[in-house]
């Protein structure tokens, strides 16, 4: 090398932030280094990965641009920062780049989420050859396990429940080669040394692959699920149950054995191809069904009359238009679908609605009623995750339930939010999630359902301790709901208490507006937006039930604008069961029930609620007990469901009947039908307070109208999307107007209820035509998933004010 070369080597210091530990990060790098004859080193640390390289400048900023360009698949880069080192000597320049040891304090830094088998470890599966020939377990850094096997941190094998396998040589070799695709790849394994799948029957027998004359104990599921049996799977992030998705008799057995009458099952097919004989399947969606975070995703059906398209049994989506798909994920699954010329039911593998089993002799237990056979494994599953569930629309992705494969991957929070203290955010009730938010990161945790089921608040407990070893937490506030019986604001109480961490109380709908906010990147400082948050119920500041509301909200506070119309729910929670019960109350207050008699009483409606104790109801609601109000919009969409039919006497699941009044929406009426048949609502204001609501009396009284006229029910589910679409918009331009200019432009969209892309669709649509600019969710679920990001920068927000105040008048006080 001639002298002038060595003269124009210097070095940098590149420092690289995000998920970039266990992920093969390192060796890409290496890799990099090589190409470019860059010398030094690379290592882990508590902030990310670290490295010293020494080349000419040139090279270095191309070797830099190259680390963000090819970082790993599994890697989310948040920053590269590069600086100069001190100058070396010619001589004591490094000849080489080496991968040195982790620093062991590597707690600092993001745990990757479990990822679906990558191409490379699909090809090592299904190459007879190879010496990974149907290994079900196969993986590496690019793919496999995560956060599923993780005990403690750092991620290093004996952390996981990989800990018991020792490797063999070969896999050892691997592990240690910086050029293997398997380097630091931690669950690493093979047929010899690693973990192994058997098939048992319901009895607990071994089921001999040679009995069913396959070649192993997944091929013979295989069979099994062919010849129409239910077989429970362990999966990745818990078990699930099997049956063939083509024939009915066993999709109805399931149904019947698991206690889970309507809420649809999810499906997985062995490739693209196949999904699309049942739906149909967009550029987008395509590529959501692929990538590594393997989700379900909801699909339109085929119109089942469609010359070449194929039809599955109705029990699997039950009055839903779309059917919920996902591809393998693990290479069992891969080994499993390869064997089968149709789709499967994957659902999870619990009772009704436990959450799903996680190990062997608790799978057996417990669905030992359900499942026929059992196809288990020996990697035990320390992390329960459910598949995650994501729908496309309005050009972009909603995440209706975040779970394996999203958690626990941080949300970068927006600018202003750097200063943050840790805060602990407990979540809500439904649905829950918790969210630690430390720097600028929230970490969201997987959903885990509703909490009053006992062991999903177990399972709660454990995710609790799991985040806070793992993201090293020492929360200096804890954020809980309102709601003084939730079981996650008790629990944030009783913590608070132990560990004296100072509480806040957050409401539930300025949550929903302030996760939808972060969710955006919507800085701290941008000011205030008109957040319109509809969902079923949630503890208002007025301590009755909200549901519908309009907030001027920003951060840090909010004022609540407009509500939907505070109605009874008759005998209380059962108003949620029982979609009727709304119907009723919703009438009362509209007309009141001489007058609705007395225009509509040759209805059916009229006679079904003739049937009902109406007495015991009226002297309820005289004496006001058991008929809390509630300005619910989730509520309305029951009303309105049961009084064309829909869902009428109970629902078996939250939100049914909202979720199957949009699946029968007729598409070409709402493309086509006049906006004047659109149901009226109008602007009207509260007795008690003076509020603007919204009163659905004309609407009412043009469905009662319909239904005289015996107006199709999807053409009345059209007409109320459109009017309840309308009457959110015709109250946002009331709203946000002040003395003929409007004061507000930006509106955040959040609440369950908004999952229903119809009604979002067309929110969003007459709002953008009318010049607003409209946020709404993508990363985060606009259910109750996502308020445990909401209370998070809520607290997070009011602390870095109290700060600045205090700063503030420090100053003013110090320059007197
Ligand atoms: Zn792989
Ligand atoms: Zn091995």
């Amino acid at each position: 090398m001639s002298r002038f070369a060595i003269e124009t080597k210097t070095g940098w210091s590149v420092r690289v932030r995000g998920t970039v530990q266990g992920v093969g990060f390192r060796p890409t790098v290496y890799k990099l280094a090589q190409e470019f004859g860059i010398t030094g080193s690379i290592w882990n640390d508590g902030a990310g990965v670290a490295i010293e390289a020494y080349g000419n400048p040139v090279t270095l900023s191309q070797f830099v641009k190259a680390i963000a360009e090819n970082a790993p698949p599994l890697a989310v880069i948040e920053e590269i920062a590069s600086s100069p080192l001190a100058k070396l000597e010619g001589n004591d320049l490094p000849s080489q780049f080496v991968i040195c040891k982790s620093n062991s304090s590597a707690v600092n830094t993001n745990i990757s989420p479990d990822a679906a088998t990558c191409q490379a470890c699909i090809e090592d599966i299904f190459s007879p050859s190879g010496r990974r020939f149907r290994y079900p377990f196969t993986n590496c850094t690019n793919c496999g396990p995560r956060l599923s096997i993780i005990e403690a941190i750092p991620y290093d094998r004996a952390n996981t429940s990989m800990a018991k396998f020792a490797m063999c040589a070969q896999c050892q070799k691997e592990y240690d080669d910086p050029s293997d695709r398997r380097f630091h790849a931690q669950p690493n394994a093979c047929h010899l040394c690693g973990p192994k799948a058997w098939l048992e029957d319901k009895a607990g027998h071994a089921v001999k692959s040679e009995s069913v004359t396959v070649v192993d104990a997944v091929a013979a599921a295989a069979v099994l699920v062919q010849s129409g049996k239910i077989v429970a799977i362990k999966g990745l992030g818990g078990f699930h149950l099997a049956c063939d998705a083509t024939n009915a008799e066993a999709v109805k057995q399931l149904r019947q054995r698991k206690l889970r009458f309507d809420k649809p099952f999810a499906l997985m097919a062995r490739d693209i191809n196949m999904i699309r004989k049942y739906c149909s399947v967009s550029a987008a969606e395509l590529a959501l069904l692929q990538n590594h975070k393997a989700a379900i995703v909801l699909l339109t059906k085929h119109n089942s009359t469609g010359s070449d398209s194929e039809i599955l049994p109705k029990a699997i989506a039950p009055n839903q238009s779309h059917f919920g798909f996902m591809l393998p994920y693990t290479p069992l699954h891969h080994l499993l679908l390869d064997e089968l010329d149709r789709p499967i039911v994957l659902t999870s593998g619990n009772v009704s609605d436990e959450p799903q089993c996680i190990n062997n002799e608790e799978a057996k237990e417990r669905l030992g009623t359900i499942a026929d056979f059992f196809l288990l494994h020996n990697r035990d599953i320390i992390n329960r995750l459910d598949d995650s569930v994501i729908r496309f629309g309005h050009n972009s992705v909603t995440v209706v339930r975040r779970a394996r494969g999203y958690a626990p991957a941080p949300i970068v929070l927006p600018e202003g939010f750097a200063a943050a203290p840790e805060i602990l955010a407990m979540g809500g009730e439904l649905k829950n999630t918790f969210c630690l938010l430390k720097g600028r990161r929230a970490m969201l945790s997987q959903h885990m359902g509703d909490l009053e089921d006992y062991k999903t608040y177990q399972d709660y407990q454990h995710n609790l301790k799991l985040y806070n070893d793992c993201f090293d937490g020492k929360p200096e506030r804890i954020a809980i709901d309102l709601h003084p019986e939730y079981l996650s604001s008790k629990l944030g109480r009783k913590l608070s208490e132990q560990k004296n961490i100072a509480i806040d109380q957050i409401q539930h709908h300025h949550a929903h507006i302030a996760s939808c906010l972060a969710d955006n990147d919507w800085p701290l400082e941008a000011g205030p937006v008109l957040g319109v948050a509809l969902d079923g119920l949630g503890f208002g500041l007025d301590q009755t039930f909200w549901g519908g509301e309009f907030l001027l909200a920003d951060y840090s506070s909010f004022e609540r604008l407009a509500t939907f119309k505070p109605v009874a729910m008759l005998g209380g929670t059962q108003a949620i069961r029982e979609p009727w019960r709304n119907t009723y109350a919703h009438l009362l207050a509209a007309m009141g029930w001489q007058s609705y008699k007395q225009d509509y009483d040759k209805l059916e409606l009229t006679h079904y609620f003739e049937g009902k104790p109406l007495a015991a109801f009226n002297s309820m609601l005289s004496s006001k007990t058991g008929t809390p109000p509630a300005s619910s919009c989730g509520r309305l969409f029951d009303a309105v469901a049961a009084a064309i039919g829909i869902c009428r006497d109970y629902t078996s699941y939250e939100g049914q009947a909202a979720i199957e009044m949009e699946a029968m929406v007729d598409l070409d009426v709402l493309a086509s039908e006049s906006e004047d048949l659109a149901y009226p609502f109008v602007i009207a204001a509260l007795d008690e307070n003076g509020l603007p609501y919204l009163e659905p009396l004309p609407m009412w009284q043009a469905i009662l109208g319909d239904l005289k006229h015996k107006t199709p029910p999807a053409t009345m589910a059209t007409r109320f999307h459109k009017g309840l679409a309308k009457a959110v918009f015709l109250m946002v331009e009331k709203l946000s107007v002040r003395n003929d200019s409007r004061w507000l432009s930006t509106v955040a969209l959040s609440g369950g209820v908004f999952q229903n892309q119809i009604l979002l669709t067309l929110v969003k649509a007459n709002l953008e035509q009318a010049g607003y600019k409209v946020l709404v969710h993508n990363q985060v679920p606009a259910n109750d998933g996502g308020i445990a990001l909401g209370q998070a920068v809520i607290a997070a927000a009011k602390q870095i004010q109290e700060k600045e105040r205090d700063h503030v008048s420090w100053h003013t006080w110090a320059g007197r």
